[in-house]
């Protein structure tokens, strides 16, 4: 049977029938049969560039025998580790699976639906409007602008006392524009009483200087800022589905209240754990994606793109001629990077930083593409 006659039948709630799914990077596999190719190299989504920490896939195997055991609700022992990890009291964390679970945990806790509003940047990370809009609240658009910074005195007369929550990336996505601490903490001191600031902090550790960069450790000056932080990228995770929220103990009591109580599996949990003190792998991959950023900034720049400064595990830009052609003839050739279509941005190319042999054939393609001889 159609869904749409289905749905005239059964009580589907509106907001499910109209509701735009996220539309992720390819998928290796995808390609390789769609191109009948046998290598391809996936520079879409943002992963780890070295993989999966040995430690990790160590402490995984040596752990696989406990998959029959529930967790533990909260994740005490992660909660612990990251708490001593952080220097803050674990009252203040939530792990969840993928920070994409905060994110609609935050908006179940604080947003009423058919009263309440959203606050987001556009173009920004669609999860935000997809659980705002699957809650019942109501959206409300500050653009970007048009240097991709954040018009910090916009958001600040978008927001009201019905605003339950106003999201900000930073480093940002797709941008990798990144704000300071000092224009976080302000705008979180100017917000209404009801209203928290979320920040997405996915990408801090990628920044040059993430102590500075971060307002984790000005946390008291404020009492309605959440923080948003992931094991899917610096940790190379992105396959357990892990993330945290540092926030208010009160906002962390309830929403340890409704959350679903096994939503962190067994094997998450030790992952995280055994990344956290994999403190090798975690400088490895930090001085890899830095010290790789910097070439692949210069590369693009002289193959004649416009290419945007970035903090994160990524680089947006504006290639010379059409971005979804570019795009189309690098598939061809077995390289995946991310088409910015769905965020509103069909003349840019967001592309991930990979290891240094992944680049050097994504640039060296990209420049036989532009340059005609491709
Ligand atoms: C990758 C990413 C995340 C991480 O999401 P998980 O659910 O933890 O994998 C969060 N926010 C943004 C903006 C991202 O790009």
């Amino acid at each position: 049977m159609e869904p749409d006659s289905a749905s005239e039948r059964f009580p589907v709630r509106p907001v499910v029938t109209s509701f735009a799914p996220y539309t992720p990077g390819r998928s290796i596999q995808e390609i390789r049969e769609a191109y009948q190719l046998t290598q391809v190299i996936k520079l879409a989504s943002n992963e780890n560039p070295l993989g999966t920490s040995p430690l990790v896939q160590r402490r995984i195997s040596r752990d696989a025998s406990l998959a029959f055991r529930y967790p533990r609700p909260g994740s005490p022992d992660l909660v612990h580790s990251l708490a001593n990890s952080l220097g803050l009291d674990s009252g203040r964390l939530i792990a969840g699976n993928g920070s994409d679970e905060i994110i609609d945990l935050l908006l179940r806790v604080v947003g009423r639906p058919g009263e309440s509003n959203v606050v987001l940047l556009e173009p920004s990370f669609s999860i935000y409007r997809m659980q705002a809009g699957l809650n019942g609240l109501d959206i409300r658009r500050v653009p970007l602008n048009s240097d991709f910074s954040f018009p910090w005195s916009e958001l600040e007369h978008t927001v009201d006392e019905k605003t339950a929550c106003l999201f900000l990336t930073s480093p940002d996505n797709p941008s990798g524009y990144t704000a300071g601490p000092e224009e976080i903490l302000s705008l979180a001191r100017r917000l209404p009483r009801g209203t928290l600031l979320v920040l997405d902090e996915a990408y801090i550790d990628f920044a040059e200087d993430p102590e500075e960069t971060s307002p984790l450790s000005r946390l008291q000056e404020t009492d309605n800022l959440v923080l948003l932080r992931t094991f899917s990228k610096l940790y190379g995770l992105a396959g357990l589905r892990l993330g945290y929220g540092i926030m208010p103990p009160w906002l962390a009591g309830l929403i340890q209240r409704i959350k679903l109580p096994f939503s962190v599996n067994i094997l998450a949990e030790r992952a995280g754990i055994a990344a956290l003190e994999d403190t090798t792998f975690r400088d490895l991959t930090r001085e890899t994606v830095i010290s790789q950023r910097k070439i692949m900034e210069r590369s693009l720049t002289e193959s004649g793109c416009l290419v945007y400064p970035s903090q994160a595990n990524f680089l947006m830009f504006q290639p010379p001629g059409n971005a979804r052609t570019l795009y189309q003839r690098l598939l061809e050739k077995g390289i995946i990077i991310r088409p910015l279509d769905s965020y509103g941005l069909p003349d840019h190319l967001r592309v991930t930083v990979g290891r240094e042999d992944e680049n050097g054939v994504f640039l060296r393609e990209l420049r036989s593409i532009l340059s005609g001889t491709a």
